[in-house]
């Protein structure tokens, strides 16, 4: 058989089932390191062309730019699309009409499971009107030269992608699901270009896309936000290359230019459709205007395109510079020019005589400009003009890196002399090393990613920067990362709440602790004060009120004693009906309801609701003493273990000691066998028996049945009386544990001297306090001293009995020992008769002999400070 183990005694064992509140849901853990935010560069990292930027912070993804590489073909022209799942994507922000940052948004709208997940498409009203335009051309480019490989997307994918993309203006902000706000700013560079600012979850991230800061003939320049972000993306196109001004370089374009022309040639400039064309446009109209020598020379536009991207200029006319504004409201389209003609179809055009022409693509690498180039290449006096940015592996790249090149290739293989003339006047509309350093230094972002540059220009970028910044001695952090190389930024953030409502009709003073009710969503906090929740939320909220009924048998001054001794103090009061109430701890009311009645009342609450329970449990416990009182008979028995008590165990220790309740074990062995009775007798010479039986608690009923109840007619306790002595029994616990385990403790350290005639040698004389148990004719008795068991009958009604002291012990092990023992304290006080009985009743414990009654109050106050 096992062992047989009781547990402890629940320490509320009158503990009543309160409502509980519902369970508060878990805050859910945050996915991601909420310090870090993730840049990856899927394209345009230590290169030009194929923009496509990931930017990921506490789960939430957002793609800046989708571009493709224009001077390659099919699949290696995008960005490396391959390295992210498209359906996490939160959103796509594209920042201009260049196919070097838009040329991929069909593919990953269409051929990507981007589509699948919850991702947006934006860009602004220009740039989408552009866009559709450029997309359209790039299709038919590709499909008129000789490349081989597989269309990427087809028109139908544009034109489906394009009915998905949602447009959005400057300065306007967009709060997307999931707490991603972004703003849009003027970057320069082409119509429609934006920068964008980025928030998520209260992190500031600039994404700059491509800048130019000067001031030219139709753009704003790129703006500095008001707000400083964290993170900046930007480009280093020119890395720390300074340009020609803005005068220098339009004067020696236009003197190339009438050279060319005037020597009879033709001119050429290829041009991207939207951006520098625009600009050079206006420049050449400008100037014809002025010099009506050259009115003979035709100024063509050679590309259906670009008569369709000037419609759009000529909408948004509004997002320009204050010049081309001004000029619009004196009735004059700006872009309605007197020079320049456009041209549907090059291969149509009757190439007779000395000309300027802009032709696209500006890489030529297909299209009208690379056909004019191989046509007019050949002749000295014709001339080509480089304006725009050439990108590494492109035609124009080949041309201006090669100096003194002889012929260049054909589409068809074939070489053409290449004897025109070559300059290069960079219109390209991006911000130089000098602009690009004040810029970003002006932003001030602490960690600056430098993109879309070449490798070498983005270095020597990223040592100024930092030069500079060690020179002005101010913490920035730059990074160049490749192409899908992670970088991880660690950011010390600041949590910000905002108080609203009646909170912030308050301003605190300086140091001033503010407390409120705080609410998260989407990662911004807002504090308010409770009673606004409805207000500004729409949420309501309801306090429950918890009524607790308790029979009440011992008066109130006496509970507020004992709450003072447990909670330090008490407010006292009365409700408006006269009715008087002790407010415990701010939050839970005693109103003494009848004489004999208290009503508990708190709101419930974590604290409130452990108050209550406190609070409960301790009058609880004070009824207890109070019925034993009653009864007159008290027959709580002390054996306080000190050498000078007589009533001492022999050999007994008390490293821990549990109190028994005889009054209370008494009729609980009573109503369980019929008849229980203490008396002091000798002590017993059987042998003890010791608990063998598990299965005693299953008996328990047939066991009541069988036995006939039958009170002894002897009151046990009124011997005691007449003893005079008012004891309590302490029961050392370890041995107590021993016996319920089936060793009666006497193998113990003093084993042999409580083995047999327990106490018999020391104690000769001693009485020991036993229960007698009778059913019929056996009957079993109980050493309170020992807890052992007998019965000269019946071993088994032995163990029987003894399963049930052990319950009854389990059961009946009063609450709250010390402040029935510290009652003795206030009775001493006080006066009123119903005390006195209450002093009669706790005085009677028996003391260590040689404390005296001062000491033994001082005791008592110490274990009530507990
Ligand atoms: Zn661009």
């Amino acid at each position: 058989m096992p062992p047989r183990r009781f547990n402890q005694p629940s320490p509320l064992p009158h503990h009543r089932k309160r409502p509980h509140t519902p369970p508060q849901p878990e805050a859910a853990p945050l996915p991601y390191d909420s310090l870090t935010v993730s840049v990856t560069m899927l394209g345009a990292g230590q290169e030009v062309g194929r923009s496509c930027c990931v930017i990921q912070h506490r789960g939430r993804t957002i793609v800046c730019d989708a571009g493709v590489d224009p001077g390659a073909h099919g699949l290696p022209s995008l960005p490396f699309v391959d390295e992210l799942d498209w359906s996490t994507v939160d959103v796509l922000l594209i920042t201009h009409a260049h196919l070097d940052h838009a040329g991929g948004v069909a593919y990953i709208m269409e051929k990507t499971n981007f589509r699948d997940g919850p991702g947006k498409v934006y860009m602004t009203h220009a740039t989408k009107g552009i866009y559709r335009y450029i997309m359209q051309d790039f299709i038919r480019v590709r499909s008129r030269s000789n490349a081989t490989d597989d269309a990427l997307f087809s028109e139908s994918d544009v034109l489906s992608s394009l009915s998905a993309i949602q447009t959005v203006d400057y300065h306007q902000s967009i709060h997307l699901p999931g707490g991603i706000h972004f703003t849009p700013y003027h970057a320069g560079h082409i119509l429609g270009a934006s920068m964008f600012m980025i928030e998520i979850a209260g992190l500031k991230i600039l994404y700059t896309g491509d800048v130019s800061r000067e001031i030219d003939r139709h753009l704003v320049p790129a703006e500095i936000p008001l707000e400083r972000p964290d993170v900046m993306i930007g480009e280093s196109t020119f890395g720390t290359m300074a340009l020609e001004n803005r005068q220098d370089k339009e004067s020696r374009f236009l003197n190339e230019v009438q050279k060319i022309v005037r020597r009879g040639g033709r001119c050429l400039l290829p041009v991207f459709v939207a951006g520098s064309a625009v600009e050079l446009l206006l420049i050449l109209d400008e100037y014809w205007s002025k010099n009506p020598d050259l009115h003979s020379i035709p100024i063509y536009y050679g590309s259906h395109l670009a008569r369709q991207c000037m419609e759009v200029y000529k909408q948004y006319i509004h997002s320009m510079n204050p010049s081309i504004r001004s000029t619009f409201s004196k009735h004059e389209n700006p872009f309605q020019f007197k020079h320049i003609s456009h041209l549907r179809d090059v291969a149509r055009w009757k190439d007779d005589g000395p000309c300027v022409m802009l032709a696209s693509p500006g890489l030529m690498h297909a299209g009208p400009s690379r056909q004019l180039l191989e046509k007019w290449a050949p002749e000295s006096k014709n001339g080509l003009i480089l304006t725009g940015y050439s990108t590494t592996g492109s035609m124009a790249r080949h041309i201006t890196d090669k100096t003194g090149l002889e012929d260049i290739e054909g589409l068809n293989g074939q070489k053409i002399p290449l004897r025109m003339s070559i300059e290069t006047v960079s219109f390209a509309q991006h911000v130089d090393g000098t602009q690009n350093t004040e810029f970003i230094e002006q932003i001030g972002a602490a960690h600056v990613v430098l993109v879309h540059g070449e490798r070498h220009q983005m270095a020597n970028l990223r040592n100024q920067l930092e030069k500079n910044a060690k020179h002005n001695e101010r913490d920035v952090k730059i990074h160049s990362p490749r192409n899908t190389e992670k970088l991880d930024i660690v950011l010390r953030t600041e949590h910000m709440a905002q108080a609203i409502g009646r909170l912030a009709s308050r301003p605190p003073s300086t140091s001033q602790l503010v407390s409120g009710l705080l609410l998260s969503k989407d990662f911004s906090y807002t504090l308010l004060d409770p009673s606004d929740l409805k207000d500004f939320t729409g949420l309501e909220t309801s306090e429950i009120k918890q009524r607790q009924n308790v029979r009440l048998n011992v008066g109130w001054d006496l509970v507020k004693w004992h709450l003072e001794g447990m909670f330090g103090g008490v407010e006292e009061g009365a409700d408006k009906n006269g009715t008087p109430i002790i407010r415990v701890m701010s939050s839970v009311d005693l109103k003494l309801v009848t004489e004999r009645e208290l009503t508990l009342e708190w709101i419930a609450g974590t604290s409130s609701d452990m108050i209550a329970d406190a609070a409960l449990s301790l009058i609880l416990g004070i009824e207890e003493s109070r019925s034993s009182v009653k009864r007159k008979t008290l027959t709580l028995f002390a054996f306080p273990f000190t050498d000078h008590n007589p009533t001492v165990p022999p050999g007994g220790e008390t490293k821990s000691s549990n109190t028994v309740d005889i009054d209370r074990v008494l009729p609980f062995l009573t109503a369980h066998f019929g008849s229980a009775e203490l008396v002091y007798i000798s002590p017993p010479s059987t042998s003890p028996i010791k608990p063998e039986d598990e299965d005693d608690n299953g008996d328990l009923n047939e066991d009541k049945a069988e036995i006939e109840a039958e009170r002894s007619e002897e009151d046990p306790v009124a011997k005691i009386d007449e003893s005079g002595d008012d004891v309590k029994v302490e029961v050392d616990e370890s041995r107590m544990e021993a016996i319920l385990e089936g060793d009666d403790g006497r193998n113990s350290t003093n084993g042999e001297e409580q083995s047999g005639k327990v106490g018999g040698d020391q104690e000769e004389g001693v009485k020991r306090p036993t229960i007698l148990v009778k059913v019929d004719a056996h009957e079993a008795s109980i050493d309170i001293w020992t807890m052992t068991t007998t019965c000269a009958s019946s071993t088994s009604f032995a163990t029987r009995v003894h399963g049930v002291l052990a319950m009854a012990i389990a059961t009946t092990t009063p609450l709250n020992v010390a402040f029935e023992s510290a009652t003795g304290l206030v009775s001493g006080q006080s006066g009123t008769p119903e005390e006195g009985k209450e002093r009669n009743g706790l005085e009677s414990f028996v003391r260590p002999e040689g404390s005296s009654t001062n000491e033994g109050l001082a005791d008592e106050k110490g274990d009530l400070d507990m």
